[in-house]
Parts: structure tokens; sequence; C-alpha cells
């Protein structure tokens, strides 16, 4: 459930008007929902009322200061996978010992920058990680608080890109090695192995595979704990589906249950890294029709979005639903292609979709592009990142200003010897 919906014909933001947004901050923009945030972030928690859990945000999903002081402000912590996003989670208020750092190649740098900060929990996904880690925290004279991250070799059934628990995926310690690591790295110096982490893939619509890498885990931790070793928690990700068309994810209650089961009687804190599931249904981005182009065969819609805005489509064969943002007053559908300006053919959103009729000028809304959007963006074809606006009830704010060329040709040089008499810059 999300809070962008027709009143009067028009869609709006909560109470917002987004033909309003349009004429103030252009086109295309961002716009996030904070009831809808939390709301979702209430429904996990909900879900998961009877189980000792914390909640840490999966911030790369969508990392915008706005969007995670609304979460920050509801108790979440934070999983960040890289010093940047601990430079962010920290800027937008988060303590650190609310901040597990994930990620399969965390550098010198960022180890140290974590020690630093005192995060809650480091997730290491391979020996050399674990030794650098262990090298570094005794020079620093600190103890770092590590969960290994196993890969249980469970298929996800989801997108061969975001499926991340197969032994051929990068990700984490190989099931075979799972025992030999937790008890080499419970002799090192400055670390403390606190638990087992988990996270076998994203958007994931099945609750199976979450069953099996679950139960894997549980016999894991049981055996550590034969080996001496004092495991307390267990960190079993994110990843839980939302839909973006006809999938029926479990729903977060589903979910709950499914891990009181499993995880009965463990004795340990759960720790979750929901991301999609929380901040996906919670955007959208809205963009206008530049032309409606008829070609012998079929129709584009030429939006003045792309995929530099919203990878997603090019990258995932992913489905966003696409709405006029003023209300259609029939149901009259034709198909069309849905395009952006961008010069390559991926750049297409969507293949003969059934669409009401739209004009040049119309503003449309992608749906559910809150998660993996707006943080994927990039500047391809000299584009501008876009404005992010947070909306809160009749409320509203700028959370992200627009970037445009002008602020990107301030970053650039012509080297001196191509530019003449000294000059070291003569754009921008
Ligand atoms: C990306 C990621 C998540 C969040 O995945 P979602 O599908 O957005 O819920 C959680 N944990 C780790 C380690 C991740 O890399």
């Amino acid at each position: 459930m999300d809070h962008f919906s027709y009143v009067d014909g028009e869609l709006r933001a909560e109470n917002v008007s987004l033909n309003e947004l349009a004429a103030e901050f252009g086109t295309p923009f961002f716009c996030y929902s904070a009831a809808t945030l939390t709301r979702h972030y209430q429904v996990f928690t909900d879900a998961l009322s009877g189980v000792d859990a914390d909640i840490y945000y999966a911030m790369k999903a969508n990392s915008n200061l706005g969007v995670l002081a609304t979460l920050g402000n509801l108790g979440a912590g934070m999983d960040i996978v890289s010093g940047g996003e601990l430079v962010r989670a920290q800027a937008a208020g988060i303590s650190p010992s609310k901040i597990v750092f994930s990620g399969v190649g965390k550098s010198v740098d960022e180890l140290r920058a974590a020690l630093d900060a005192d995060v809650h929990q480091i997730n290491l996904e391979s020996y050399e990680e674990l030794h650098a880690l262990s090298a570094i925290a005794s020079e620093m004279g600190k103890t770092a608080h590590v969960a290994i991250r196993v890969n249980p070799n469970v298929d996800a059934k989801t997108h061969a890109k975001i499926t991340t628990g197969l032994s051929e995926n990068k990700f984490g310690i190989a099931w075979e090695q799972a025992e030999a690591i937790f008890t080499e790295a419970n002799g090192l110096p400055g670390i403390d192995v606190v638990g087992v982490a988990v996270h076998i893939g994203s958007q994931l619509t099945d609750i199976e595979p979450y069953r099996a890498a679950y139960t894997k885990v549980r016999g894991l931790v049981e055996k550590l704990r034969g080996l001496g070793l004092n495991i307390r928690a267990v960190d079993l990700g994110g990843g839980l589906g939302i839909p973006y068309d006809a999938e029926t994810p479990p729903s977060p209650a589903e979910y709950g249950a499914m891990v009181q089961d499993v995880m009965a009687g463990i004795d340990c804190r759960l720790g979750f890294e929901p991301g999609r599931m929380i901040v996906g249904n919670a955007g959208i981005l809205v963009s206008r029709v530049i032309y409606v182009k008829s070609g012998i065969d079929r129709k584009f819609l030429i939006l003045d979005a792309a995929m530099n805005d919203l990878i997603r489509p090019a990258l995932y064969e992913a489905h966003h639903t696409i709405v006029p943002v003023t209300e259609p007053t029939t149901d009259a559908m034709a198909p069309i292609d849905i395009v952006g300006p961008v010069c390559e053919t991926g750049d297409t959103f969507a293949r003969q979709r059934m669409m009401p009729e739209v004009k040049a000028g119309d503003l449309v809304a992608f749906r559910s592009a809150g998660a993996y959007a707006a943080v994927m963006a990039s500047t391809y074809n000299a584009r501008d990142l876009l404005p992010e606006i947070l909306v809160n009830d009749s409320d509203y704010a700028l959370v992200s200003e627009r970037v445009t060329i002008h602020d990107i040709l301030k970053r650039e040089h012509i080297p001196v010897w191509l530019s003449g008499q000294g000059q070291e810059k003569n754009v921008g």
C-alpha cells in the first residue's frame, strides 16, 4: 500500500499536487512519501514483534538524507556497503551503534573508518578480509565485532543479477568453509565473533528459499556453539520482494511467522536488512511526455526521463507501472513503446504497454521508483541528476537538488597544455 492516489482527477503524493511540484522543480523528478516509508517500516517491525529483532535498513536502496532521517526517527539502524554510506548514515544522524557494515570488498580505509566510528558490527565475506580486519583492529587497539556472511548455496529464484546465495556468486563464505573460518576467526587478535550473517538475494517472491537458507544457518549456529563459539547474533539479510506488476511476494507477516518458526528458541538477537521492501513503493518518478511519435508499425511515447534516471528496466528487464498524472476519464487503452531520449536502444522503459491516451506535455508517473532508482542514476548523455522531493502530508521538501550540466562542468578541466597561455579552464 502507498500514498500515491488520484484525488479530484489528479495523482497526488499524500496531499501534495504533482502538477504543482512539476511547476516548481521541473521534470523529471523523484518524489517520496514519508507516510508510505513509515507504514512499510511499521508493517515490517509489527511482523517481527515476537522476535528479539534489530532492523538495519539497507540504505543502498535509497540513501537520500531525507529518507534516512525519516527511518532513523522511527528507530531504524542502517546496513551500509561502503565508506561513503557510513558518512551518509552519520550525516543523517544515525548512531554508529546502529550500523552494520556489509559488502564483499571493504578496503583497508573503509575498515579503518568503521572501527574508528565504532560501528555495531562488520559482516565479513572472506578469509582475506578477516585477516585484514584483524591486522587493522590490532594496530588501532580496537576489537571488531564481526559476523561472517555464509553462502548457503540456495537458489533465491530471482533475477540472475540480484541473486547472491548460490555458490557461483561472489558473496559470502562457501558453505563448506564455514566451520573452518569461524574457528579461525575466533582465535584472531582484534576480532570478536558475534554471529552468522546471510543474504540470498533481492526481490524474492517465494518464501521457500528463505526457509531453506535460514534452516541451514540455524544448523550452523548450533554446530558452532557445539565447538565452543559464543554466537549471539544472526543476521538474516533483506531481499523481500515488492509487487511491481503481478508478483505476489510473501507478506511481511508471512515472512515474520516463518522466521519465528525456523528460529524458535535460538537465543540470539536477529538482525534484518530490508531495503526495497521499505522504500520501493514509497517513491515515484514523474516525467513529462516530449513527443508521441507515430512510426509505421508502432507508436512511441518519448519521455523526458531516461535510462540514466531509472536504469532498472535496462539492467534487470524490470517492470514499472506507468500512469498518467491526470486521471483517465475512459477505460480505453492502446499499446505503445515507452522510451527515453538517450541514444541507446536499451533506453526503453516498456514495449507495447497498454496505456490510456496521453499527449505531448502531459505528466506520467513511474510507480515503485523508490528503490534502486535515484541511487543508480548517472549523467550519461550529459543529462542532469534529478531533484528528489520528500512529501509529508501537505508539506514537502526538496531533499536533493537537481545537478545540472553547469555543476558537472565545474569538476572538469582542460589540461594546461591544450588550453594555451596557462589558462586552466575555459568552459563551465
Ligand atoms: C542489498 C542488500 C540488502 C537489501 O536487499 P533488498 O532486496 O533491498 O531488501 C540486505 N543485505 C545486504 C547484505 C545487501 O547487500
